[in-house]
């Protein structure tokens, strides 16, 4: 198995330091940090998909434009799953299957780019997207985006068995064991995490259930203000989502538990698990590996 992280919507959003905690002057920083996963039977497998190459080339009426206007996404075609997946040598077609965390705009948007691949996810979230409840629920999920979506397998909450204490879906259809969702309800209905197991150990791609690598590993806690008021005003449960946030700042922070832990629009977290990943080349492999 190999894992790469894939930026696959890069942002300068209006803020600088108050978005990423570090950025100098008006504009700040922001990932959009997908997987892609090489495995020996189960073909390539994605754990979301950030914006897609229609999103980038003609993003009015897929993107919501307020969110487009203070994330300020780069238009870079480049930077798509589609485009990152054939400059790494594989084949679309490879593509069988995406994990996703959430369907939300801004990791949903390339599952139009992969029409064979089959969707896993929780069956809240894809309860909630069809749903489209309320102001948030239109803005943040976008049926344009999605495809086919009779090619979503759902999952019901606690469907499965422990994973670190959490609660997990230890069987997804296809997929073998050492990947898994883990249901992180909070910032949206149906927000998980994806737990995967490679050559040296568990990951957790752990979504958007914390927004800043201070919130977990911080001591105290504390986030940018300018993230801290989106990642609250895109929360569909703000006391839950404070509540799954640190349950992940306990997992990440306990000794006994050797696992990775990152998030989605972290730059800083997203650059250390490229480079921890490409610093598992093998001599004899010669290829990013994780
Ligand atoms: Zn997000």
């Amino acid at each position: 198995m190999r894992i790469h992280h894939l930026d696959c919507g890069p942002a300068r959003p209006v803020g600088g330091a108050l978005m990423d905690g570090a950025s100098p002057g008006a504009f700040g920083r922001l990932t959009c940090h997908c997987l892609a996963i090489e495995t020996e039977r189960h073909g390539v497998v994605l754990v979301d998909t950030g914006l897609g190459l229609r999103d980038m080339l003609r993003p009015a009426g897929r993107l919501p434009w307020v969110n487009s206007a203070l994330l300020r996404f780069r238009r870079d075609p480049d930077r798509t799953m589609l485009r990152h997946i054939k400059r790494l040598g594989l084949h679309p077609g490879d593509v069988r299957h995406i994990v996703m965390t959430h369907l939300d705009f801004d990791h949903a948007g390339g599952l139009v780019d992969f029409p064979q691949a089959r969707v896993h996810l929780m069956e809240a979230e894809a309860r909630a997207a069809r749903a489209r409840d309320g102001m948030l629920g239109r803005m943040r999920y976008r049926p344009v985006q999605w495809g086919d979506t009779e090619r979503w397998i759902t999952y019901p909450d606690r469907a499965g068995g422990r994973w670190f204490g959490f609660d997990a879906v230890t069987e997804l259809e296809g997929l073998p064991p050492e990947i898994l969702l883990v249901p992180l309800p909070g910032h949206s209905p149906g927000h998980a995490g994806v737990a995967i197991e490679g050559p040296r150990g568990w990951v957790l791609h752990a979504g958007d259930s914390y927004f800043n690598r201070a919130e977990i590993f911080a001591e105290p806690p504390h986030c940018p203000p300018g993230s801290a008021a989106y990642e609250a005003a895109m929360a569909w449960n703000g006391p839950l989502a404070r509540a799954q946030r640190q349950r992940v700042r306990s997992l990440a922070r306990d000794p006994e538990a050797p696992l990775a832990v990152f998030c989605t629009h972290d730059p800083v977290e997203y650059v250390a698990m490229t480079i921890w990943s490409e610093r598992q080349r093998s001599p004899a492999d010669g290829a990013a590996a994780a």
